[in-house]
């Protein structure tokens, strides 16, 4: 079975939130003064593992856990586990902040995760922690490098580059492909919810790209179907470099993917305010045929594609820590 939505894209992806609350305060992402969901309203494991499975038997075959701050999560092994174990689940990753990685990367790989994406938006542990709101930046790149040693291969470092805040570092988070095997991928700003956000701060992915270029030239790697970034290689270096444009040229038209939230709703699309309240009618004692109907409810009404880039951002309200970005 597989699900497509009307502008024939099929949906095999689903990225899933467990938790809102997050062990850091990014300035672009999380207001510094946030409240979390409180706990009752939260997904539990078992709620989370039977809605990926309905979506597992309607052709979802990867699943992303993400935050707020996954790692953070009590015993985020046992749903790795359950999940991994998943008939139809064919790839499971997880998007973390990488402060508790030292700790977990051997036991999240054993319990069947299969790569992880690491944020970092700094290697200046100043400028790192006024970013993050206090993170450690010494603790990342040890979780980073436990993370490669635990074998959750490739490794994926992610930078949100922002004009004026880290943009002065492009170059050396490239350059950092010459001696690490990283998958180093730049991010553009996208509007969220901390009034940080507008068009000059964010870089368009060409013109980073550009910045790249003036090191040494870049040629393209094959591109993976449906990754949202491009990919491309110094010579002879074994990381590579990727640019996801998620303002500029936007991927959604080929966007393979569904967000759960940590409170329980479907989100067709991160920049649309659509949400289906899975949680409630779970409550109420819904049927495996009833999440079924509201996960192809949520697929019908998918929106073809955002349109930042010309301006229209106003249903992008709840920050990226409370969809799941
Ligand atoms: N806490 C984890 C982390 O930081 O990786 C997972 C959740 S975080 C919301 C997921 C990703 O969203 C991170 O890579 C973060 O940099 C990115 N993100 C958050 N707000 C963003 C924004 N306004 N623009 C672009 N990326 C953003
Ligand atoms: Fe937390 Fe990740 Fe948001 Fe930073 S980007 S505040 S680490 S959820």
């Amino acid at each position: 079975m597989s699900l497509s939505d009307r502008y024939h894209r099929v949906i095999d992806y689903m990225r899933v939130s467990v938790t809102d609350r997050c062990n850091l305060r990014c300035l672009y992402c999380m207001p510094r003064d946030s409240d979390p969901v409180v706990y009752k309203e939260i997904l539990s494991y078992e709620e989370i593992a039977r809605i990926v499975s309905v979506a597992a038997n309607l052709g979802v075959r990867k699943i992303r856990l993400t935050g707020g701050e996954p790692l953070a999560r009590k015993n985020i092994q046992y749903l790795i586990k359950r999940l991994a174990d998943m008939e139809g689940i064919d790839e499971l990753s997880l998007t973390t902040n990488g402060l508790l990685l030292m700790r977990y990367a051997e036991e999240i790989k054993e319990a069947g995760l299969n790569r992880v994406n690491i944020s970092l938006d700094s290697m200046l542990p100043e400028r790192y922690s006024e970013i993050t709101g206090g993170g450690s930046l010494d603790q990342v790149l040890q979780g980073i490098e436990r993370a490669h040693a635990a074998g959750l291969r490739p490794v994926k470092i992610n930078v949100v580059v922002i004009r004026g805040v880290n943009d002065d570092e492009v170059e050396d988070f490239a350059r950092l492909t010459l001696t690490t095997p990283y998958h180093v991928r730049f991010i553009e700003f996208m509007p969220g919810s901390t009034n940080l956000w507008t068009m000059e701060r964010c870089i368009p992915v060409e013109e980073i790209k550009e910045r790249i270029e003036t090191i040494a030239p870049v040629t393209a790697v094959k591109e993976r179907r449906h990754g949202p970034a491009r990919y491309y290689r110094f010579a002879g270096a074994e990381g590579v470099i990727g640019f996801i444009s998620a303002v500029s040229h936007h991927f959604c038209s080929d966007c393979n993917r569904l967000r759960l939230t940590a409170d329980g709703t479907i989100r067709p699309c991160l920049f649309s305010g659509t949400a289906i309240d899975l949680k409630s009618a779970i409550s109420l004692g819904a049927s495996d045929k009833e999440i079924e109907r509201l996960l192809r409810l949520s697929v019908a009404v998918k929106p073809e594609g955002h349109k930042i880039n010309q301006g229209v951002y106003g249903d992008f309200i709840r920050s990226m820590s409370k969809i799941g970005g």
